[in-house]
């Protein structure tokens, strides 16, 4: 071999290994074949360089074998870039074939993620149905709730108040009563305790019928309401008799109070069916002494002292607020409980 021969075969193999590209030099410029081997050589240097450092994207401007090869290669890695982006987007149908265990590899994979998928959303409908369920459950769950504690305020109610009158039973009135006084003794504060009695009540049912009587109670707690201050309250004590509590009063000004109730309600005759009727009612008070401890044996006896001063009411005529109290007798040394005419006295 000549010493150019050997030259040609040198920068061949520098072109081939050599990381820098070999310039030709004048002497090697000459030679036309060498000068295409050179340019080809370069761009499938090029090309491989650009393929290695992932980049698919250089044309490949040279025939032959090896560039074909790398023709079919970039053609391949691009549609399978293609493919992956295609399965990115959720298409499970793309499968590669050219690349042997990797294109087992890929292919298992696409297909696990199908499944996992599949398995997932029909999971999440699942839990949509679910969860609809339990929207309903609870929606229902809180109605009945709502309507539970609503009967359960109805059927206190009932417990609590007098059914034709809508005022509080006996014993609600009592218990109030009882926790007013504790309050008002705690504060040295006069309260007052009422019983009122309608007046020839079993005359009037027997004259206008028992059901005109139940209209007449509702009409006589209803006018006699509307005397009544803020904290005032009454009960039905059984049948035709009442109870009021008047808390911050003393025996005056709850003598006032009665005795402009009791006047009210003489002059509003109640409507019934055959024209306006008058009704009256008789009133007894007792007054609660500031230090007095609020019990269910102290407000028994405040009733029975304003019902002492009732069956005076009574026995003095009807339609007439009595005051029950106890005077300082010194003359026996004690005291002596007597009754007041309130009425009377407003009538002077
Ligand atoms: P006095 O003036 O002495 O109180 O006479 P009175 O007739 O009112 O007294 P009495 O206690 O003898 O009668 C009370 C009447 O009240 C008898 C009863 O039928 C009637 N009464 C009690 N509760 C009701 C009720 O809920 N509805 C009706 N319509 N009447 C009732
Ligand atoms: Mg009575
Ligand atoms: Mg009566």
């Amino acid at each position: 071999m000549d010493d150019k021969a050997g030259l040609y075969l040198e920068h061949i193999r520098k072109l081939l290994r050599d990381n820098k590209i070999p310039e030709l030099g004048e002497d090697l410029e000459e030679i036309p074949l060498l000068c295409q081997i050179h340019e080809e050589l370069k761009t499938i240097r090029q090309v491989m360089l650009s393929f290695s450092a992932g980049d698919f994207s250089p044309a490949i401007t040279v025939r032959g074998i090896i560039p074909g090869c790398l023709k079919a290669l970039q053609a391949h890695l691009r549609h399978l870039i293609w493919q992956v982006q295609m399965v990115e987007k959720g298409d499970f149908t793309q499968e590669v074939r050219f690349m042997g265990e990797f294109s087992e590899a890929f292919n298992r994979m696409v297909s696990q993620l199908n499944t996992t998928l599949t398995a997932l959303r029909q999971k999440e409908e699942a839990l949509v149905i679910t969860n609809n369920m339990l929207r309903n459950e609870v929606a229902h769950h809180s109605s009945a709730m709502e309507a539970l504690q609503e009967s359960e305020a109805r059927l206190q109610f009932l417990a609590s108040h007098d059914s034709l009158t809508g005022v509080l039973n006996r014993r609600s009135f009592i218990e109030l009563a009882k926790s007013e006084l504790q309050n008002a003794a705690i504060r040295s504060i006069p309260c007052c305790l009422s019983m009122m009695d309608i007046d020839h009540f079993k005359r009037f049912n027997d004259t206008y019928g028992h059901l005109a009587g139940d209209e007449t109670l509702r009409h006589v707690v209803h006018t006699v309401s509307q005397g009544l201050r803020k904290g005032d309250f009454l009960g039905r004590y059984g049948g035709e008799e009442f109870v009021f509590f008047f808390y911050n009063a003393d025996k005056t000004t709850g003598a006032g109070v009665v005795e402009r109730l009791r006047k009210n309600l003489a002059e509003t005759p109640v409507a019934l069916e055959n024209g306006p009727v008058s009704v009256y009612a008789s009133f007894g008070i007792a007054e609660s002494f500031m230090e007095d401890p609020g019990n269910d044996d102290y407000v028994q006896k405040l009733i029975n002292d304003a019902d002492t001063a009732l069956y005076a009411a009574k026995r003095a005529g009807r339609n007439r607020v009595m005051l029950y109290h106890v005077e300082q007798a010194a003359e026996f040394a004690g005291q002596i409980p007597t009754v007041h005419d309130v009425t009377a006295e407003a009538e002077e």
